[in-house]
């Protein structure tokens, strides 16, 4: 799992989206093992390189960053529907709800 600095804010929809993709980083890892997870990550990037000539196309279209980045859309689509796109609870320190 990896979070830039800065972009952990679990107050805002993109913060928790976020986590939310990582979460199923670490779900498929736990569900494939890290041999496979390591293989098909790396083989797909690859192979999507391979083809793309582009790093960050290559990156964006590994499977199981896919199936990551629906989860996130997923996440953030229905807090803003919830929500709108304001963050819930933008300034505070402590969980709120
Ligand atoms: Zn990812």
């Amino acid at each position: 799992m990896y979070i830039a600095p800065g972009d952990y804010n679990p107050n805002s929809i993109r913060g928790v989206s976020l986590i939310a993709h990582e979460l199923t980083h670490a779900q498929q890892f736990q569900d494939m093992g890290i041999n496979d997870f390591v293989a098909w990550y790396v083989f797909g990037y690859l192979f999507n390189y391979y083809w793309d000539r582009d790093s960050y196309q290559a990156y964006r279209d590994i499977a199981l960053e896919q199936e990551a980045w629906d989860v996130e859309d997923y996440i953030r689509r229905n807090l803003e529907k919830k929500f709108g796109t304001k963050d819930p609870c933008p300034k505070q320190t402590k969980p709120c709800g």
